[in-house]
């Protein structure tokens, strides 16, 4: 069966090499062709739109930035409505509005396309290893006829309920995971400033109930200066953008996820978009003269 794909970035290019390499025919499309370059010399083919994508395959998965883009790929004069059959499955694999997925969902539906909404959790590490956890939404009978596709990118494969829910599982996952990367960085920023050194206060809170998954990251990223992503700040901000719009869909109060909104708006407008998310810290820092860093001499 020839599978598509369309979006390259730092999640993407892993993602669609598995698929690759665990043996099915690619086509891809991006809007940077250069992104393609590994992959087309791996054998995969390349689609000047989606709407090519769609016309030279069954299957589609995509992995880009935000609704907008998603909405482009899609409605986009040669998107991907234009190239459907009926028959067709369209995976977004994107963290995405729960709302658009529906509407796609819908518009599609009445051409005799399934959607699915397929978001990863395990950052750029768990797509090159293809570990990432999985979370599907839509159509038991179609997510049953891709489970081999998904298997070759992630591990944890969980089908949650109808097409938008993969989304609504994704952020509220993110929502708790950017609340554990925001309370850390300034959970650190108060320790060292209060005179603890960062490994010993490193050492004490993974081994007691502060631990969480962005404090595996500081030993890597925080304690030696290194904030390239990984995971962009401005795609976080995307995150909590859309699990806050959620938060306010169905009444329920999210006042820290605020909190974190503002983080990452400072660290936004400190000009630090494009780092990784860990880099949250580092307005905190220069606000209070302190570096959560490891010694020189620790660093070698
Ligand atoms: P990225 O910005 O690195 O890559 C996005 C790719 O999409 C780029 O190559 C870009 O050229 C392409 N693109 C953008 N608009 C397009 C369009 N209209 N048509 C075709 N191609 C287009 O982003 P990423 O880090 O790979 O993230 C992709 C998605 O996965 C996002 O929704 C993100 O929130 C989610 N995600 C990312 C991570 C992570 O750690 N990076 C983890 C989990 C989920």
């Amino acid at each position: 069966m020839q599978v598509g794909f369309i979006g390259i970035g730092g999640m993407g290019r892993h993602m669609s090499r598995r698929i690759l390499e665990a043996g099915h025919a690619l086509t891809v499309h991006d809007l940077n062709p250069e992104a393609a370059a590994p992959l087309l010399a791996q054998g995969a083919s390349w689609a000047g739109s989606p709407r090519e994508v769609a016309a030279a395959c069954r299957v589609v998965f995509s992995s880009l930035p935000t609704p907008g883009s998603v909405e482009e790929v899609v409605y986009g004069d040669d998107g991907l409505k234009a190239g459907w059959k009926p028959g067709d499955i369209y995976v977004d694999m994107s963290t995405n509005s729960p709302s658009l997925i529906r509407r796609i969902a819908r518009d599609a539906k009445s051409l005799g396309v399934t959607v699915l909404d397929a978001p990863v959790s395990g950052g750029t590490v768990g797509a090159e290893q293809g570990t990432l956890t999985i979370m599907v939404g839509g159509d038991p009978k179609a997510t049953r006829k891709i489970e081999g596709i998904l298997k070759a990118m992630g591990q944890n494969i969980f089908p949650v309920g109808e097409a938008g829910c993969g989304n609504v599982a994704k952020l509220v996952n993110n929502l708790i995971s950017l609340a554990c990367n925001s309370i850390s960085a300034a959970g650190f920023v108060l320790g060292v400033k209060g005179g603890l050194q960062p490994q010993v206060l490193w050492d004490i809170v993974s081994r007691s109930t502060g631990d969480n998954w962005c404090l595996e990251q500081y030993p890597e990223t925080t304690f030696r200066g290194r904030f390239e992503p990984g995971f962009k700040i401005t795609l976080a901000y995307k995150d909590i953008g859309l699990a806050l719009d959620l938060g306010e869909e169905y009444a329920v109060p999210l006042p820290v996820g605020q909190a974190v909104r503002q983080d990452l708006e400072a660290a936004i407008a400190a000009g630090l978009g494009d780092k990784g998310v860990d880099a949250v810290i580092l307005p905190l820092e220069a606000a209070t003269g302190v570096k959560v860093r490891l010694p020189e001499k620790a660093n070698d």
